[in-house]
């Protein structure tokens, strides 16, 4: 990588980061001590969730989360095509069924009316989804109030893919409260917008999924007493009671997870930041950035721009030059249905306008705590060059 190549995302660690790591290398114990703990009690605290359970990845909470729902053969999942595969590979880790709604192009988020006349579709041919999982994109919530209101008219569930959205909020409640989710998923991966190095959460205020959830990311094992199905047989007793897998967060994940999780608040306040002075240098460019809507502070996990009508068959030349100038643009994400693996299932892409309008036009800039103004202008200024 050239020195000076600006990624589009960059995790930041600071001093505190580091000391707390070490304080765990240098404990008694580095996978399973206190602070794996202590970092759940502590988002639920952020995010005002009654639980918290962490695990290796938001792949693995996404997984274990549509398993608490009792996702398996013959149900269907939906969620949007606009999104990393991840929120769709966990419906097929179960044997469910995977479908798409279309998004907005203008917000990259699903499009609610859309949804609403899928679902009317669905109920016609009796093939109505039991989990419906709504991506928030960029750090953006979807209009969850009213996939809720949807959710309990046509019996689905909801599990919130929120791993770019921590920090964020929706009608003044944070992003991962669950007051319009049965579970919210978070990732803790370097370019998102908090880390533990790899890592991810799922939160919830239902205590059997909780329970579920526990159990289910490590091996579906129980050491807890009180919930043995049979009899104690010595001090050295636990039961697996179910299919479980070792999905488990370490101690070292999660001491610079909880380092991290103190500096939230001034993380997504700087991207707010480095985002609105995105919006105001390219603001006399033929391009727009996606929509916020006005009930949203986004965690702004990325800085998507759009190309207008005018311009948007300058795309590739325009993505193409940008890296070619060390400028690490990216498209999140290119629809799920278009990926190999997905073929099979012959998804008619014309289903999809908005999805198809977004990805052909659409693609993520640079930023991330430590981008410089000067950096953002270097961005605006190889862009501006570009489009000539
Ligand atoms: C990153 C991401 C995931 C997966 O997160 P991991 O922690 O890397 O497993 C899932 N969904 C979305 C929308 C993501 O951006």
């Amino acid at each position: 990588m050239k020195k000076d190549f600006i990624p589009y995302g960059r995790h930041q660690i600071s001093e505190e980061d580091i000391q707390s790591v070490v304080n765990t290398l240098k404990s008694s114990h580095i996978t399973q001590g206190s602070s794996v703990p202590e970092f759940e009690k502590n988002i639920s605290k952020k995010v005002s969730s009654k639980y918290s359970i962490c695990v290796n990845s938001a792949t693995s909470a996404l997984h274990l989360a549509c398993l608490a729902l009792e996702v398996s053969k013959g149900d269907i999942v939906w969620t949007t095509p606009i999104s990393f595969v991840a929120s769709a590979n966990c419906a097929l880790y179960c044997g469910a069924k995977i479908d798409f709604v279309d998004i907005n192009p203008l917000s990259g988020l699903v499009n609610v009316d859309n949804l609403e006349f899928k679902l009317e579709e669905a109920i016609k041919k009796n093939k109505l989804p039991k989990v419906f999982i709504p991506v928030h994109l960029a750090g953006t919530s979807c209009d969850m109030e009213r996939i809720y209101d949807l959710s309990k008219k046509y019996g689905f569930s909801i599990i919130e893919d929120a791993s770019h959205a921590i920090g964020g909020t929706y009608k003044g409640k944070p992003v991962g409260c669950c007051d319009y989710s049965s579970i919210t998923v978070f990732s803790f991966h370097p370019v998102k917008i908090i880390t533990s190095a790899e890592g991810g959460a799922a939160t919830t205020n239902d205590s059997k999924i909780a329970e579920n959830l526990k159990m289910l990311r490590s091996h579906g094992i129980t050491k807890e007493e009180n919930k043995f199905i049979s009899k104690k047989l010595g001090s050295w007793y636990y039961e697996q009671q179910s299919l479980g897998f070792n999905y488990r967060m370490n101690d070292l994940q999660a001491s610079l997870g909880l380092s991290q999780l103190k500096r939230l608040d001034i993380i997504v306040k700087e991207r707010n930041r480095q985002l609105n002075f995105y919006k105001k240098i390219f603001s006399e460019l033929p391009v727009s950035f996606l929509d916020t809507p006005p009930f949203v502070y986004s965690s702004v996990h990325l800085a998507i721009i759009r190309l207008n009508n005018q311009v948007s068959n300058k795309y590739f030349d325009v993505f193409e030059g940008l890296i070619n100038s060390d400028i690490g643009v990216q498209l999140h994400y290119f629809p799920i249905y278009r990926n190999p693996f997905y073929k099979k299932f012959n998804f008619n892409y014309q289903d999809f306008p908005g999805a198809e309008d977004y990805a052909a036009r659409s693609l993520s800039i640079p930023l991330f705590p430590g981008l410089s103004s000067n950096q953002q202008l270097r961005v605006k200024e190889t862009f501006e060059k570009l489009l000539k």
